[in-house]
């Protein structure tokens, strides 16, 4: 049986978030970022919610063949691409498209022999500093890719930027320039931004953006939500209370004992915790909404439970609804709690949790 958790996944949410995307960046097409289950969210009701996206986006094989499999017939684009041989083969066989960052992907292209080139973008490392050829190496990668047989034309060009959720940082500026320069002269579609620069630098959108975050609900920038900039959250995390204990002045709640009741008060026992993916992290007064009103948490959180403090909500009881996240609770408001991200956060929901879609 399942500990109550459950995680509401709104299919309208996601697709109006999507809409979002289109009139944020109204000429570009969308690659819809579905790595990590969908940012935890089950990436095939994701893509199921995001079918009108012209491309889908993910991490590793893994995540596109359960795409493929669930029968997606849309681009699929591995944002990492693919180290050895025999992966090739299966991205070959199964249409997948490949970021190329690094000179072992281009010399495995170079000696494969496969059913059908495959579509590559080619990843310039503009100032991440993570994946991508360094520019004074860009032009040669691309020249070497543009004559591998393996490999289908056109090429594509992408970069991934470092601070494009900081409006006053010069980085995503000067990444913009350095591409610009080593790719301008080049005919090729490109690819440059994330959510936080689809909704920040219009003038990073080019030809396909990447969106992830938005398309959860969540802000991409640390100190707003994803409501006011018109997204809806795609997830809402709840459960029930299972006890409302009546605690005497001085009692200490829970592990460690780091929340001690000033007054004789109710708490309640919410049945979630970090075994669900609830960060550990979220101290003392992180909100949680009981029949739909904040409320706080007291006491550190434990595995599979959490405790809340009553004294707004004499009349709790138990089995009345608990939401941790989504309507009503900004998800990035927990993060800050947690000293994380909302998209750590919607990643880590799993485990007991039930998932249904709303
Ligand atoms: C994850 C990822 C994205 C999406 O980023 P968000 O901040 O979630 O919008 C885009 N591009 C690349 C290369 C990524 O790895």
């Amino acid at each position: 049986m399942s500990g109550g958790a459950r995680a509401a996944i709104h299919l309208a949410a996601l697709q109006h978030n999507l809409q979002q995307v289109r009139s944020a960046a109204p000429g570009a097409r969308v690659m819809a970022v579905i790595k990590a289950n969908g940012y935890g969210h089950g990436i095939v009701r994701v893509a199921r919610a995001l079918n009108q996206a012209d491309a889908f986006a993910v991490a590793c094989l893994d995540e596109a063949a359960v795409l493929r499999q669930a029968g997606f017939a849309h681009p699929i684009v591995l944002l990492e691409g693919v180290s050895e041989p025999a992966e090739l083969t299966v991205a070959a066989d199964n249409r997948l498209d490949m970021v190329v960052h690094s000179a072992e992907q281009i010399a495995l292209l170079s000696s494969a022999r496969l059913s059908k080139p495959v579509s590559v973008w080619l990843k310039v490392d503009t100032g991440m500093h993570r994946l991508g050829f360094a520019p004074e190496q860009a032009r040669a990668a691309w020249q070497r890719l543009h004559d591998c047989a393996a490999v289908a034309r056109p090429l594509r060009l992408l970069t991934h930027l470092a601070n494009a959720d900081r409006p006053d940082d010069d980085t995503t500026t000067e990444q913009l320039a350095l591409f610009e320069q080593v790719t301008g002269d080049l005919a090729a579609q490109r690819s440059v931004a994330n959510s936080a620069a689809i909704l920040g630098w219009p003038q990073s959108h080019c030809d396909w953006v990447r969106p992830g975050i938005m398309l959860y609900g969540a802000s991409p920038f640390d100190d707003q939500t994803g409501a006011a900039q018109g997204l809806r959250p795609a997830m809402t995390l709840s459960t029930r209370l299972i006890a409302v204990n009546a605690h005497k002045r001085g009692e200490a709640i829970g592990y460690g004992g780091t929340w001690t009741c000033p007054e004789d008060m109710p708490v309640g026992v919410a049945a979630i915790g970090y075994g669900d993916g609830y960060p550990r992290h979220a101290g003392n007064g992180t909100p949680v909404l009981v029949n739909g009103e904040r409320a706080p948490l007291i006491g550190r959180v434990s595995m599979d439970m959490l405790c809340i403090d009553l004294r707004g909500q004499p009349r709790a009881r138990p089995g009345d609804p608990v939401t941790l996240w989504g309507e009503g609770l900004p998800v990035e408001e927990i993060a800050r709690a947690a000293g994380t991200i909302s998209y750590e956060l919607l990643c880590r929901v799993g485990g007991r949790v039930q998932f249904e879609e709303a």
